[in-house]
Formats: C-alpha cells, structure tokens, sequence
C-alpha cells in the first residue's frame, strides 16, 4: 500500500483535496504546492498509516518505513542537503494533521535532524553559530516534551536560571556561548530524567517523532477536542514531514499567521499577526505579543507585497478565506498552511453574503457555509451600553457576545462549578488544550496574555464562546485564586461580565440584551428559506414569544402549552380552586373563573399570529403540579384559598403519583374530567370566533396530548368538533380548524394507522416519545446520562438529538402508517428536537411537514431545514 505522499516543486504525488487521506494539513500543502506557492518540500504519511498503526498493536504497517526512507531521499535530493550532515544538515519539522483541523490538540516537533555533530554543520551553513545552538535547545526541548515525556517547565528552569545568572531579561540577549551551555544542560537533564543520551541519529529520532504523532491522536485533550466537536475517533492523523525554514535567523526573518478575512466580524481586510526574528510556535503559543501584520508592509514591503498576492491567490482558489501561516527566511516568503478559516458567526454570515455580492459563490453554497449550529451565536445577548458599568480592564476582543458568570481559575472548576448549575467565566493567564473542557464548560474565557491568535482566542471562536484575550491589565493569582485589576480584586466565586465584542471587562452582573438579525443574516435565511421544504414553527405560550418568533421568521406555532397559562397572575388561584373541588359542580364553577383568562391568552396569541397555525394543545400536566408542596406555601394558598392546610395537604396526597410522566396526564386528564378540556376548547373558539367577527384570519388546531389509543382520541375530537361548531354557530362566522393528536407514545406510534382515522395532523412529541420508548425518565436522566455518553453508550444525549436508530424508527412508522389511511396527513415535530440541526436532517428524511421550536432557535431551524434540503 501506498502509506506516504511527496510533495515538491517537481512532484506533488497527493491529491490537494483528499483531506480524509492527507488530512487537512498535508492536503493543503499539496494544493499549495500544485497551484505554484512558495512551501518547503516535503511528504505525508497518510491517515491510513495511522488506522493502520493502530490496528496492529501500534506497530509501522508493512513498507511504511522504507516509504518514509524513500521520500526522505527524494527530499535530500530536492534540497540538496542530507539528513544529519556536518557540513549543510537538512532539517524538517514533523507535524499531526488530521482531516479536521484541531488546533494545538497535537504535537509538533520542529529543527529534527540536529545533532552534536550536524548542529555544527548548520552553524557553517548558516553562518550563525548562536542561531545553530538556539535551534538545537528548542529542538532537545520540543522532542523531550514530545517525544520522551519530559515537561517544557523543567527545560524553562535551565533556561531562567541561565539568564537570572547573565542578568538579562530576553531569550534574544543570550550569545552563542550561553546556547553552548543550554545544550549542555539539557542534555545533562535528558541523561538524568530518561537514563540514555538524548539520540543522535537523525533517523531514530524521525522514527521516534513520527510515533508520537500517532499516539497523540489518542491523548486526552485530543479526545477531548474530538467529543466536543462530534468527530470520528476512527479517523486517524497524518504525519507532515517537511523540510524546516527558518523565521529566527535574524531581523529579517519572522513567521506569522494571518486570515484572508477578519475571522471575527468578517470584513474584508488582511488580518493577522507576525513575530520578528521567531520560529512558527512562538506566535501561536501567546509567549511574545506579536505586531499587527499591517506593520510588516513598512517593515518588509518586498515580502509583504509577494504575501498579499499569495493570500489572494489562496482566497480565490479555494473560494473561501483562509488561515494562513508563513515563514520569512532571509527575506524570502514560504507557506506552511493553510486551511479554511474557522471564524465566528457573525463573520460567517457576512463573508457568505460578501462572496456572493463579489461573485465568488452562489447562493446555494454560501448557505451551506454558515452552519446552523453556529449561528445560534448571533442570537445571543449583548451588554445593555445605556447603562454605565465599571469597567476594570480591557483585553482584545477575541470573540463576540457578552457572559456573566461567577469568575473560577482553573479549567477543572469551571467543569465542576457549571455541573451544579453555576455559570462561570474561566479566568486563565493563557489557555492551553488541556483547558478545553472547562472552556467548554464556561459562559465565557478571560485570559491575560496571547494575541488575537492565542489558543484561547481560536478556541473560543470555534465554540462560539465569549473570549477577552490577551488582558494584561489584569493581575491573576492562580494560588489565591484571585484577580486584581485596576485596584479592585474579584475573587473566585465574585461575578463579572466579560464582552467578547470589545474586550472590556467588568465588575458586576452587566444588562444583556437580546440580539436582533442583522440585514446579511436575514437575507441569508431568505435565501435559505428558498431552499428548505420543511416548515419552521415555533413553540410559544404568550403573545410576546410568538411576536418574537414571527420576527425569527416562525411560520406558525407548532405548539402552545396551555398549562404555562395557569400559573399566571391571578388565575392560578382559580386553577387550585378546580383542583380541590370535591365534584363536578365545583369544578365546573371554578373553571368558570378560568375561562375569561384563557380566551383573553387565546385572543392574544391569534392576534400575534395574525393569518398563521397556531397548534394549542389541550391541558397535560398532572394536576399535582399546580398545588404546593413545602409547608409554607401549603400554608399560604390554604389561606388564599380559603380552605384548611389539612384540606390542602390531604389534596396533595390524593394526588401523589408515583410516575407521575405515566399517570394521571394529558388525554387522560380530559377523559376523567371532560369539563377541563371543553372549558379551554370553547376558550379557543369563542376567541377565534370573535377575531374573525372582526374581519382576522386565525387558524386554530386543536391538539389532544398523550394519546395511545384511538379510542381516547375519538371521544375528544368528537367533544372538541362539537363544541366548535356549536360556538362558530353561534357566533355565525366560518372557520376552518383542525383537530389532532400528538404522537409521543409508542402505541401510538404503532397504531399511527387507527389513529390518523380521527386526527387531521400528527405532532411528533420526542420528548415523552424519547422518555416512553427509552424507558428513560427525562426528569432523571441526568444522574446517568452524562455516563452513558461517556461510555458510548449514546452518541449524545437522546432528549437532545433524536435517537434515530430506536425512536426515528417509530416516527417513520408513524408517519407512514398515518399516512397509509390518510395520505393528506400534516406531521410535525415539537419536542425540543425540533430545534437540533442534526434531528432536522432526520425529520427532512422521514418526511414530515414541519419542525417547531424554541423562538431564538427558530433561525438556526430554518438553516437546518435548508442545509437538510440541499
Ligand atoms: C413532547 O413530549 O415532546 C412535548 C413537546 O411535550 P412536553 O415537552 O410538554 O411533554
Ligand atoms: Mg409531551
């Protein structure tokens, strides 16, 4: 099998655009290549060779050992220079690469080749004695980590002591002598910590660094990133080998990352960062503040001229922006990647519509390119500027949006503080990937040090996370667990609010509000919305959740709970007036009461949804859930109510279920005490009636809960069309309605066919379907849940992407069971799956007519819907 791929100015053996095989990295390296870029040659062992490695106990599959052998020939030749030679070494830097970049997840060695002989021949290649030493200390350094697990701190106290005692502050004040000596000592450390001499032979230490490319597929943090992100751990990472150039050779050298784009608002300007006189890691690492690109078109006109072409060359090839990195050797550019640049949603949403306007994509691809997942970013809170807060400290604007939160120092507190419940800002110097689960954890990231490029900076991008990076005005005491900035100290547990959008930090809890659609956004979902054949509803109970749903591009309501109606204000008196009645007649009285409210929220809703469905669905819960629990609010209703605690109590006791979600709910409710269920019907009716009177278009549907038998839904539709037309002819209007039931028990599912004979549409509840079918409670799930994601058991969490393989298999057979006897049957969706991109894709194939969900979900729904389409 072929296991490794060259690629050069003579010979690019590698598809550019297999990144599966190449993984991202190489892929790009060989497009670059192809497309006549500047890139050092090299070669890539392939994802394959990783699988492989893997399956066979962590051993080189057959013939990939003489493949690298052959390539690494091919490259002396190209370069026209050998591997460990004393007069003009070659030297190449091994990196991971898999086929979705995961940024600083694995591990890259860099100057391997260097030895105690070849260093000397750099130095006489180069010219530059101090330059030769000072890569092979990095080199000991980075392979020592990498390779022989022995920690950069130890390497970093050889290093401080040495200037401690030179009396100088930067790496770049040591002489040629002092890097002498570093060697020396870190060769002393390696000898002491592993019991072998630091290796010399150039090819076993390839060998050695190509293993640990491989096994640093499997660490922690890149398992981490993997789980996070929903990707394959089958995948496997390639291995780039590839000769070194170098940006630390002196002021007219330096390497730099950049972005065809601005990745964080999307406007079209050149935005990166490069360091002087620095090798490749030093920029991304955060650990010298790096200069605005900007600065090398005066500092090298020459470069920065063949660097813009280069990026242009790059943005129109791919038809996407780019991150970038480089490296000036002597004034000569070189590319070391690139790849499609992550950017936050905002930026998403304006370079999809940018590159249509320019005509660089269509419209169909520019809605592909915003992920709906991502956009729900652009939903979220901003900090209210009309009101004046303390500002302590500002840092760079890493990434948007705006989070409160309790501040906590270390990843691990962030995790365990946001399982009970709390929200957390992540405080951190820098961030590094073994922070990954607490950034993920957090409302939102602080760290003191680091450019716009830093870890926590393209991390927090990616997850759509607020991020204030780079903040040296902050003082953090990781010990005390504290921060001081501008005088003041916030402690852990204080509350702050950080504003990714303009890197202000402040004391307090700061207003948010909430975010509008900006004009891109929303002719972006217009264009979606041509795409999409699903319908996209939303889930409301009040007239301002639907309001905010219509302007979310909602195009009905797919569920409104009535029950969140009963609590409200006064009502819910009358509502516990019913419950502890004895009879019928008492009930019938108090609901009486009741009825006025409810047409008064019916009249309310109709008129917001003005001309579109508005399913309502008839009462679910239990009753005991409208009746207090603890004694003192048991105390306080008896009073308010009227009767003796006693009474009360004696009432919360009949009550008392013990499965509650399988008791006395829903249809089962209307069957026991009809009176309820014709109460809120004639409430709907009586409402729609008078807005028609009044020249409106409303579309009731009546939706009965928790049917499992046919025979339950017979009996209500049959009260619910009877009381209707008794109402509409009373009120002597036309009105079109419908009755339907919701789908969310298996049996339902399963005799979906004797059902859709009295129901007019189906609406999928997943959440009880997913509690019924799973046998898994969702008010208790969480004790277990997180485990059996964690074991593999679940891929995720069921009550939130719908389990295709188990509950999907009884939505279809409800669907085409339903549809069997009635073939114009209208189904949808509304458990909170219903807002999940991934379910979406599922009720696109399953057929169903309509997803309805949360009203800020409603935009991410309508991308989903198109993304599910095309
Ligand atoms: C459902 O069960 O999916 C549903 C939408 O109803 P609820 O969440 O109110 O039980
Ligand atoms: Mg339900």
């Amino acid at each position: 099998a072929k296991w490794v791929y060259f690629f050069g100015k003579d010979r690019t053996e590698g598809d550019g655009k297999n990144k599966n095989l190449l993984g991202g990295k190489g892929a790009g390296l060989a497009e670059m290549t192809s497309i006549g870029i500047p890139v050092p040659p090299g070669f890539t062992i392939t994802t394959e060779a990783c699988v492989q490695f893997y399956k066979d106990n962590k051993n080189y599959p057959a013939g990939l050992w003489d493949q690298v052998l052959a390539a690494l020939a091919t490259l002396e030749t190209a370069m026209g220079k050998k591997f460990g030679d004393i007069e003009n070494p070659l030297l190449v830097s091994v990196r991971s690469g898999a086929r979705v970049s995961m940024p600083g997840m694995m591990d890259t060695v860099l100057n391997l080749g260097l030895t105690d002989e070849s260093v000397k021949g750099l130095a006489k290649s180069s010219g530059n004695e101090r330059f030769a030493y000072d890569s092979y200390r990095r080199f000991i350094q980075m392979f020592s980590d990498v390779v022989l697990g022995i920690g950069h701190h130890q390497f970093e106290h050889i290093l401080k002591d040495m200037k401690n005692a030179r009396g100088v502050k930067e790496d770049t004040e040591l002489n040629a002598a002092d890097m002498k000596e570093l060697v020396e000592k870190y060769k002393a450390l390696v000898l002491s910590e592993i019991g072998r001499q630091f290796p010399q032979d150039p090819k076993e230490q390839l060998k050695y660094a190509i293993d640990a490319v491989f096994d640093s597929w499997n660490n922690q943090r890149a398992k981490t990133c993997r789980k996070i992100n929903k990707m394959s751990d089958d995948w496997g990472t390639a291995v780039n080998v590839q000769s070194m150039v170098f940006g630390n050779m002196g002021d007219d050298c330096g390497t730099g990352v950049a972005f065809t784009r601005d990745p964080s608002t999307g406007e079209k300007v050149f935005f990166g960062e490069y360091l002087v006189n620095a090798q490749g890691e030093d920029v991304v690492a955060g650990i010298r503040t790096p200069e605005p690109i900007a600065k090398l078109q005066t500092a090298m006109p020459e470069v920065f001229g063949q660097l813009e072409e280069v990026y242009k060359k790059l943005e129109n090839h791919y038809k996407d922006v780019q991150d970038i990195e480089f490296t000036i050797e002597r004034g000569t550019l070189y590319m070391l990647q690139t790849r499609t640049g992550k950017r936050t949603a905002r930026a998403a949403v304006k370079i999809a519509y940018d590159m249509v306007q320019e005509g660089l994509i269509d419209k169909r691809t520019a809605v592909l390119r915003v992920a709906p997942e991502q956009v729900d970013q652009l939903l979220h809170p901003m900090i209210d500027t009309s009101i004046k807060y303390d500002i302590i400290a500002k840092g760079l604007p890493a990434s948007p949006g705006a989070a409160v939160g309790k501040a906590v120092f270390s990843a691990e507190d962030a995790e365990s503080w946001a399982a009970q419940g709390e929200k957390v800002i992540l405080v951190r110097a820098e961030t590094s990937p073994e922070d990954i689960g607490g950034m993920h954890a957090a409302q939102g990231i602080l760290t003191a040090t680091g450019g716009m490029t830093s870890h926590a900076a393209v991390v927090a991008r990616g997850m759509g996370k607020c991020c204030v990076a780079g903040c040296g005005a902050i003082r953090i005491n990781e010990h005390q667990r504290l921060f001081t900035a501008s005088g003041v100290t916030i402690k852990e547990g204080d509350i702050l609010t950080i504003n990714g959008s303009t890197g202000e930090v402040i004391v307090g809890a700061a207003k948010l509000i909430e975010p509008e659609l900006s004009g891109e956004f929303a002719e972006i979902l217009t264009w979606a919305d041509t795409f999409r054949t699903l319908g996209v509803r939303a889930n409301a109970d009040t007239p301002h959740d639907s309001q905010v749903a219509r302007e979310f591009g909602a195009e009905g309501i797919g569920l409104c709970r009535t029950e969140h109606m009963f609590f409200d204000g006064n009502r819910i008196d009358a509502v516990r007036e019913m419950i502890l009645a004895d009879n019928e007649e008492g009930r019938r009285k108090a609901l009486a009461k009741v009825k006025p409210y409810q047409k008064e929220d019916f009249l309310g809703l109709f008129t917001a949804m003005e001309g579109l469905p508005v399913t309502i669905r008839l009462l679910d819960p239990p009753l005991h859930e409208f009746i207090p629990h603890n004694d003192e609010e048991i105390d306080r209703v008896a009073k308010a109510s009227g009767v003796s605690a006693e009474h009360l109590k004696a009432k919360a006791t009949e009550l008392h279920e013990f499965n509650p979600m399988l008791g006395h709910r829903g249809c089962r409710l209307g069957l026991t005490y009809p009176e309820i269920y014709e109460m809120q019907v004639y409430a709907i009716f009586e409402a729609a009636c008078e807005l028609v009177k009044q020249g409106k278009v409303v579309k009731p549907e009546v939706m009965i809960p928790l049917v499992g038998s046919y025979k339950e839904l017979e009996i209500l539709k049959d009260m619910t069309n009877e009381v209707a037309q008794e109402t509409i002819a009373r009120y002597g209007v036309k009105l079109d309605y419908l009755v339907g039931t919701m789908i969310e028990l298996p049996r339902a599912a399963l005799t979906a066919n004797e059902i859709a004979e009295h129901a007019q549409f189906f609406s999928f509840g997943t959440n009880d379907l997913t509690q019924t079918t799973l046998g898994v409670s969702r008010d208790d799930a969480g004790k277990f849940l997180p485990i059996y994601v964690e074991k593999g058991i679940f891929k995720e969490d069921p009550f939130v992407s719908i389990d295709v393989s188990g509950v999907g298999q009884l939505v279809e057979m409800g669907v085409s069971k339903g549809r069997s006897v009635r073939p114009d049957l209208k189904t949808g969706i509304c458990g909170e799956h219903g807002g999940d991109p991934d379910s979406i894709a599922f009720c696109q194939k399953a057929g169903l007519n309509y997803v309805s969900c949360s009203p800020f979900r409603v935009p991410v729904a309508r991308l989903a819907a198109a993304h599910a389409a095309l």
